[in-house]
């Protein structure tokens, strides 16, 4: 048993009896945790309505050993999403992200540069000046990259060839990336994607992570007046169904997102 402090974002929040949550928490510094909050319901109490879905926390835990829950004994609000009032798509957008990151992550194993990521992302989504779905593609490349399953995008993954500068490039989502259109034969899954949606990937991927709104705004996005990005629509779909891959299952909440919502 030892106490632990750490910055952490709500994941999940289950009831457990009246007056207790069971909450798991995505944390900067000891990674993914799942504890019981006791008077979680109490005003005043040590929780102070801290423990919402989405929120941002400075948590206070004892760590429990083996399969033992372990115990939320404070948590400190930095943070709320503010956005769940005003637009559905944001909202959407941010329960998305939770769902992913806490389904590719493993309890006690911390990625501090990973929360930073999901922090700044929360709250570009809880902003008003980028395209949110944009901004949570963003994450979501940035968050493979982290966890070592980046997509391959400058070289086929078969046979090494670069990708050059061909009209229509091959995205294979359970090679891992990019196909030539000779390994591409006989493979399975696999989407063809214009020269837009290719180098918006890229900069998607791009190391030197853009803040969504900048993002949005170099890529006309904003600047446009939320006209839909060219080449969008082919990313989210090639998004969704290699994340859907790497899962093993789609996001339960992939469905709620489409582009036509506000
Ligand atoms: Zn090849």
């Amino acid at each position: 048993m030892s106490t632990e402090k750490s910055w952490g974002i709500v994941l999940r929040v289950v009831d457990f009896s009246e007056t207790s949550k069971v909450v798991t928490l995505f944390t900067r510094d000891h990674g993914k945790i799942t504890g019981l909050a006791k008077g979680a319901y109490r005003r005043n109490g040590p929780f102070e309505s801290a423990l919402d879905l989405l929120s941002i926390v400075q948590v206070t835990y004892i760590h429990k050993s083996g399969n033992a829950l372990d115990l939320l004994t404070e948590a400190k609000l930095e943070r709320r999403f503010r956005s769940a009032s005003r637009s559905l798509t944001r909202l959407n957008c941010a329960f998305y992200l939770i769902e992913i990151l806490g389904r590719f992550t493993e309890d006690a194993d911390p990625n501090p540069a990973l929360f930073d990521l999901a922090v700044n992302t929360l709250q570009t989504l809880d902003g008003d000046r980028d395209d949110p779905q944009l901004t949570l593609a963003q994450f979501e490349m940035q968050m493979l990259a982290m966890l070592g399953h980046a997509p391959m995008l400058s070289q086929c993954v078969s046979c090494g060839k670069e990708a050059g500068q061909a009209q229509r490039k091959f995205f294979g989502t359970l090679s891992g990336g990019l196909l030539c259109s000779t390994c591409r034969v006989g493979k399975k899954s696999v989407i063809t994607l214009s020269p837009a949606a290719w180098s918006l990937l890229d900069e998607l991927a791009a190391e030197e992570a853009l803040r969504g709104e900048r993002l949005a705004e170099s890529t006309g996005a904003y600047r446009s007046g939320h006209e839909p990005t060219v080449g969008f629509p082919e990313v989210w779909s090639v998004l969704n169904l290699f994340i859907s891959h790497l899962l093993g299952q789609p996001p339960r909440l992939q469905a709620n997102l489409s582009r036509s919502e506000n």
